[in-house]
Formats: structure tokens, C-alpha cells, sequence
């Protein structure tokens, strides 16, 4: 029987990077909060990610909180931190701030239901109990509802297979076996280079291909990380005031100004900077200019050509369909060496190639051949960012569920409240500047001003509020504005469009605008700027 006497003033769903940020900030405020969380453990992505050589792509020190106390402590021990480590990390700013005892875990919730009278929620979790609330905070992630492909006979294969996001716990044995990896995205991608040189014969089936560039990982010595720590405050100054939430500055010479020499030298030169910096420290005209893009995709063909030997095995890498920086980067660290190796074999599954046609019981059969297989891996991607919130059934104002008012497309404000769902303060929600950007830079700045709404409505006593239905429509046109900019939106392929082949509606045939490509910094203007105006667009009551 349900026991809605579970009733706390806010609850926050989620122990993952935003979800531990935001208990911290509430509970230091003084208010009664608790965290819920579905797994047995905290972490969320870094949880649950667990397949070998998962790491962070974002520099480990501008992805870590900006807390000082955690940054005075904490040693990353890479400039792009792996798995295990970034779980520790999340565990250690947990118990330093004895952040547990606030946390439930195991605690899955399958529905919530607004009600009118008491202006609370109340939320169903998977083992019939409840809990009540006054506000919600759903940290939810952007890359938490894996999707599995929907490919004829899939669970007919009868040796283990899984998708990326649910690597087992346990060792999985890859010494010499038969293993089929489906999907090159960032994941994909992290999984080939490393386990390439372990396993016996390894088939990449590969759809469409991705832009790749190098990630130039390197370690960080105790010295270092002294002088990384004496710089946080310029660090994170410095992420603040770039679009992207990385230190790498955008380049503004003005691509046209320079000889082509010029930009190829320029090119050279930040093809062997870590992380970002050949996106988010290049020209920024290869976004919105198709001759400038033509210009740097020719170039990083180029660059992919020199890496893999075999010509017609690197023309097949190479994305013909789309321009450099058009679709999410995976960076990789020797990925295009891997197919090099005699062990690994690229499966075009692509219409022109030979498509999968199902999994048999004992591998992968295309139009072509079959292949034997001892492991599949799914690498094939999220619904990403709504998808959490479609999942979670909530119905608001009136019993409108929230999936059925974001069939076509997702709209809220500032990705942070939505209409008709009052008390309902996402973070990293669709349509939030976390979507495309260095994701703890963003979500602090949403946290922060959560906690301003919340204590500015529980200091005057209002038990509702909600985001107004013009401010509402103000944000879908900000959003649209930022991404129609971009060559991006011709494009329309690939997550952060919202295009996944394997749910229905979201095959990319129309843009499901879910995420803000206005950038981090103008982001924070105008969201603080509505906060500091009298919480203008929120309604109070
Ligand atoms: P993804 O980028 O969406 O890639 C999914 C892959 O699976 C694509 O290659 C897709 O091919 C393929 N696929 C999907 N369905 C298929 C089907 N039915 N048949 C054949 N192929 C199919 O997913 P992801 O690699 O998990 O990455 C998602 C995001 O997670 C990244 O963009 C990134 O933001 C994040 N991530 C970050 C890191 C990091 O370094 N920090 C690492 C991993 C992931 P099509 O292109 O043809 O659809």
C-alpha cells in the first residue's frame, strides 16, 4: 500500500553529477530534501558506464565542481579522467559532505502525479510505495535511457550481448574472442580502440561514419595539479565566459582573413591540442558557413586518410553525408589505428554497403555475410535528453502527461520549468545550455538558480509556481534561433538534434529541439538576467 506520508519539502531525483550538486546546494540552504535514486548506488552516468576505457572528454579539473573545498583536495590523475576514478571522485565529494544520508536509494520511480488542491506531487515508485512533495528537482541526465536497436531476432543470440550503458559489473572475458561492437558514436568509439588489441577477431558494424579527432590524453603529476589548483579561479572564469564551457577560446581572426596555409598551419596545430580545441578552439565560421566547413572537413579527411593504411578501409571511415563538426565529436585515442590491425574488421552496414538484416542465435548476419560472434555490444546510442522525462510518465496540470505535450518537440523555459507542470525545476532538461557544453559548468549555473526560485518562493510563502506560457514560447524561439545559425540544423542527424532511428517519431525527419546551442555564457545572461528581474516568466502563487 502506498504510504504518502513520505512528504519532504523538495525532492530531487537523481545521484549523478547534477543530482549530487543539487542536494548539497539545497540542504546547505537549510531545506528539507532528499535524493532519490533508482540504482543501488550513486553516480548516475559515471555508474553506470562501466565499459573499458570510458572517460571523461572534457578536461577531468574543468569538469570536477567548482567547490573549493573539493578542488583544494581532489588530484586528477589525467587531463581526461577515466570511469573508475571519476566514480570515485563523485563518491568522495559525497562523503565529504556527508551528502548519503540525504540519498534513498534503490528507489526507482515509474510515475508522477501533480495535484491541484495541494499544489504537491506525488511520486509512484516501482515497489508501490509513494512520496509526496511540494517541489521537484529531476536530475535525470541527458544520457540515461539507453536504446537498443531495433533489429530483427535481437534477443534470439545466445551468448551475452549488451549495450554500452549496461556493461556488466563483472570482468566480461574478451581474450581472443569473436566480438561484434554495433555503433561508432563516442562510445562506440571508446570501446574499439581499447579492447582492439585484447580480443581475437573484433567486427565493427558501422552505419554512418563519424568525425573523429584526437583526444591527447596525458597524465597530470602532482606538479601539475598544483599549479592547476593555484589557477581554478582563472580555470573556471575562463569556462564561464566561452560558449562551449571549456577554456579553448574560439578563434576570431576571422576565417577568411587568413591564407588558406595560414588556416591549414592553424589546423596543425590544434589537431594536436587536447580535447575540444579543434571545435571549440577553431575558426567559429565552420559552423555556419558551408565553403569554411568544406574547407576543414577536406582538411580532417585528410588527416583520418593518414592514419588508417588500408585507402578503401579509411574512405569507408570517413562521414561523406555531413561536414566536419555537423554532429556530436567522439574523440578517440588510436581508434583510426585500430582498423590497421589484422584483427579488426569494418562492416559497412550503410544502405550502399551491406545492411544488417537480424541477429541469429549465434552472430550477425547481413545482406552479405554472417558473421559468428561470442559478444555483441550495442553501442547504439540514448534517447537522449526528453527521453528521460517521456520515461518517467508525469502528468501535470489537469492530467496533461508531459510526453503527450512533447510528441513533436520538447518546449520549456530555460529547459528549467515548463508550462502546465508547475513546481517541476528540471536540470539539464531538453532545451538547457548542458545539452552542448562542458555539463557540471552548465548545470551549476541551473542549480544556483533553482535554489534562488526556491528560497525567494518559500521565503514568501508561495506553494506554487510555474513557467508562463509566453515565456515558454520566448524560449522555443530563442532555441530555434540558436540552432537554425548553425549548418547543424540542415544537417539534422544525430542526438543532439534528437534523432535516434530506433524510436519511433524521432527519425529525424523533423528537429526535436533539445538542446540550447546559444552557449553557456549567454545562457547564464539571460536566465540570470530573468531571475534578477524579479523572477520574470516564473509565476508565483
Ligand atoms: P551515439 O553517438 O548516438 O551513437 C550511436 C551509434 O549507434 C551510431 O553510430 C548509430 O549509427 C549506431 N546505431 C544506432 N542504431 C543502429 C542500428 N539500428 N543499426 C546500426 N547502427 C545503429 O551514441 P553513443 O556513442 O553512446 O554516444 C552518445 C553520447 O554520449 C556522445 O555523443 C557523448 O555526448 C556521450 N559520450 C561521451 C563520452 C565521453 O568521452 N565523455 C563517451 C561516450 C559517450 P547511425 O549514425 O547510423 O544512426
Amino acid at each position: 500500500m502506498s504510504d504518502t506520508n513520505n512528504y519532504h519539502e523538495v525532492i530531487v531525483m537523481g545521484s549523478g553529477v547534477s543530482g549530487i550538486y543539487a542536494i548539497k546546494r539545497l540542504t546547505d540552504l537549510g531545506m528539507d530534501a532528499i535524493l532519490l535514486e533508482g540504482d543501488e548506488d550513486l553516480g548516475g552516468t559515471w555508474y553506470r558506464n562501466r565499459y573499458p576505457s570510458c572517460r571523461f572528454d572534457s578536461e577531468s579539473y574543468t569538469y570536477g565542481y567548482s567547490l573549493k573545498e573539493v578542488r583544494d583536495e581532489w588530484h586528477w590523475k589525467e587531463r581526461f579522467s577515466s570511469q573508475p576514478e571519476n566514480l570515485k571522485y563523485l563518491n568522495f565529494v559525497a562523503d565529504k559532505y556527508d551528502l548519503r544520508r540525504h540519498m534513498r536509494f534503490n528507489t526507482f520511480i515509474e510515475s508522477m502525479v501533480w495535484d491541484e488542491a495541494s499544489d504537491q506531487w506525488t511520486l509512484h515508485v516501482r515497489n508501490g510505495s509513494a512520496y509526496r512533495a511540494r517541489f521537484i528537482v529531476p536530475c535525470l541526465g541527458t544520457l540515461s535511457v539507453p536504446t537498443l536497436p531495433n533489429i530483427e531476432g535481437r534477443d534470439s543470440f545466445e551468448r551475452p550481448s549488451f549495450h554500452s550503458y549496461g556493461w556488466p559489473k563483472e570482468p566480461v572475458e574478451l581474450e581472443g574472442k569473436r566480438v561484434g561492437v554495433v555503433g561508432v558514436g563516442a562510445s562506440g568509439i571508446q570501446i574499439i580502440q581499447t579492447i582492439a588489441a585484447e580480443v581475437g577477431e573484433l567486427y565493427v558494424f558501422q552505419r554512418r561514419p563519424n568525425w573523429v579527432a584526437p583526444l591527447n590524453n596525458s597524465p597530470i603529476a602532482e606538479q601539475e595539479m598544483a599549479e592547476i589548483r593555484s589557477r581554478y579561479d582563472e580555470i573556471f572564469a575562463n569556462c564561464a565566459a566561452t560558449g562551449s564551457g571549456f577554456e579553448h577560446l574560439p578563434d576570431l581572426r576571422g576565417f577568411w582573413n587568413l591564407t588558406k596555409e595560414e588556416r591549414i598551419a592553424f589546423w596543425d596545430e590544434l589537431y594536436d591540442r587536447p580535447g575540444f580545441a579543434i571545435l571549440a578552439g577553431n575558426l567559429p565560421e565552420f559552423m555556419i558557413d558551408e565553403a569554411a566547413n568544406n574547407e576543414l572537413t577536406e582538411y580532417m579527411a585528410g588527416r583520418m586518410r593518414e592514419r588508417v593504411n588500408d585507402p578503401e578501409t579509411a574512405e569507408k571511415l570517413i562521414p561523406k553525408d555531413h561536414g566536419f563538426g555537423l554532429q556530436r565529436l567522439p574523440l578517440e585515442t588510436d581508434y583510426l589505428e585500430a582498423y590497421n590491425r589484422d584483427n579488426v574488421h569494418l562492416v559497412d552496414c550503410s544502405p550502399e554497403g551491406a545492411p544488417i538484416e537480424r541477429v541469429t542465435r549465434t552472430g550477425i548476419q547481413t545482406t552479405q555475410a554472417h558473421y559468428d560472434l561470442d559478444l555483441i555490444v550495442y553501442a547504439t546510442g540514448f534517447d537522449a535528453i526528453s527521453g528521460p522525462y517521456d520515461r518517467l510518465n508525469i502528468s501535470g496540470v489537469g492530467g496533461e502527461r508531459l510526453a503527450d505535450k512533447w510528441r513533436d518537440t520538447p518546449i520549456t523555459y530555460f529547459g528549467v520549468m515548463i508550462h502546465g507542470f508547475p513546481n517541476l525545476f528540471m536540470v539539464a532538461g531538453p532545451q538547457a545550455a548542458s545539452g552542448g557544453s562542458n555539463f557540471p559548468r552548465a548545470i551549476e549555473v541551473c542549480v544556483d538558480g533553482v535554489t534562488d526560485i526556491l528560497q525567494h518562493a518559500m521565503a514568501n510563502g508561495h506553494t506554487r509556481v510555474e513557467a508562463k506560457e509566453d515565456a515558454e514560447q520566448w524560449w522555443f524561439g530563442q532555441v530555434k534561433k540558436c540552432l537554425h545559425r548553425l549548418l547543424m540544423s540542415k544537417h539534422r542527424k544525430g542526438w543532439i538534434v534528437g534523432e535516434n532511428s530506433n524510436i519511433e517519431g524521432h527519425d529525424g525527419s523533423h528537429i526535436r529541439y533539445i538542446a540550447y546551442n546559444g552557449g553557456g555564457a549567454q545562457f547564464r545572461k539571460m536566465y540570470r538576467g530573468a531571475i534578477a528581474d524579479d523572477f520574470r516568466g516564473f509565476e508565483m502563487a
